[in-house]
């Protein structure tokens, strides 16, 4: 079968090739992929710069984004052949650690977590796959293609399921103003979620005039593109989507008072700036502010974006994914357009 594979830590080493067909011990469920998205950290694998092979092989099968239909699995394991389905990306650490224990293996404490196109394990960018039953969602059937959205999906309901347990902590906590950075897929999609639970959404892009800016106006929210704007908005939630650390220093202290600001993008070191840790430190324990970092997605949290999407206007959706490559083509998706939100490549019907 054909899979588009990667020889990580070599920049510009992706191909599509043909391997094996997938191995049962990656798990009793024979999935055809019918699309893959592509994200950032996608990219920074084909830099060379993140991503490791399984132990012992020469490379990486690209792809954590997956949406595929069910060809064969084992009776009663809660999927039938031609279910949809989404493959969760991250296994427990083998150890396990107090997290990985309890199915939080997105909390994982000692860093020996596996993930699927990512980290020591194939992923799903290949014309078949096999998939572990308890890491398998299935998708309503209306959502069709919109399905790759899930896991991009996942770690922002992940996001704001630990906002929102953040926020408890104060009984009389009821957030009002959500400000996203970036306009990306996560930023939107953290806009969309802001939206859902009814809070007046800002996002701020560079981006001016475009797809970006009509999104979110046409999901309610205000687009901005100007930071040096937003000084007296003091929102209640942040939501940093970009990894920017300019914009994440001027994120910090930025809130109203009991403010949240939650960390999503990921982003280099090497940046280094002045910064008057006094006058921030005094601000967020007089105001009771946190501050805190989420990566990945546990189970739950995938169950929480499928019920996300399916609540979300289907065609504001759509408007998402802005480029659909033929597995042929492969090599045009991960380029980064700079009209592009979400990329797919699709592998067939
Ligand atoms: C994926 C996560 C993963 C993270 C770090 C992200 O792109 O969506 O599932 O945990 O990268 O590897």
């Amino acid at each position: 079968m054909r899979a588009i594979t990667v020889t990580p830590g070599v920049a510009h080493s992706a191909r599509l090739e043909e391997i094996p067909e997938p191995p049962l011990s990656d798990g009793a469920i024979l999935v055809r992929t019918r699309a893959l998205g592509v994200c950032g950290t996608d990219r920074e694998i084909l830099s060379g710069a993140y991503g490791s092979a399984p132990p012992g092989q020469r490379y990486l099968v690209l792809g954590h984004e997956s949406f595929g239909v069910v060809e064969a699995a084992p009776p009663r394991c809660g999927l039938t052949p031609g279910d949809l389905v989404v493959g969760i990306v991250r296994r427990p650490d083998p150890e396990p650690c107090s997290a990985c224990a309890v199915g939080e293996w997105d909390m994982c404490r000692n860093g020996r977590y596996s993930e699927r196109g990512i980290k020591e394990r194939h992923g799903y960018g290949a014309e078949r796959f096999r998939i572990e039953p308890e890491f398998a969602v299935k998708l309503d059937r209306g959502l069709g293609l919109l399905g790759v959205l899930l896991e991009p999906a996942s770690i922002l309901a992940k996001a704001w399921d630990h906002t929102e347990r953040i926020g408890r902590r104060g009984r009389g906590w009821a957030p009002k103003t959500l400000l996203v950075t970036g306009a990306g897929p996560i930023g939107l999609l953290a806009a969309l979620m802001g939206m859902q639970r009814g809070l007046e959404v800002h996002v701020l892009d560079r981006n001016k005039g475009g797809l970006k800016e009509k999104l979110v106006r046409d999901l309610g929210g205000t687009y901005h593109t100007d930071a040096a704007r937003l000084h007296r908005l003091a929102p209640d939630l942040i939501f940093e989507c970009t990894g920017a650390p300019g914009l994440i220093r001027d994120c910090l202290g930025a809130t109203a008072a009991g403010g949240i600001i939650c960390l999503v993008g990921v982003s280099a070191p090497g940046k280094v700036f002045g910064l008057d840790i006094g006058r921030l430190n005094a601000t967020m324990v007089l105001d009771n502010d946190a501050v805190f970092g989420t990566v990945n997605a546990n189970r739950g949290h995938y169950e929480m974006a499928a019920d996300a999407l399916a609540r979300a206007d289907q065609s504001w959706l759509s408007r998402l994914i802005t480029r659909r490559v033929s597995l042929e083509h492969w090599s045009e998706a991960l380029q980064d357009r700079p009209d592009d939100i979400k990329v797919v490549i699709i592998f067939g019907e």
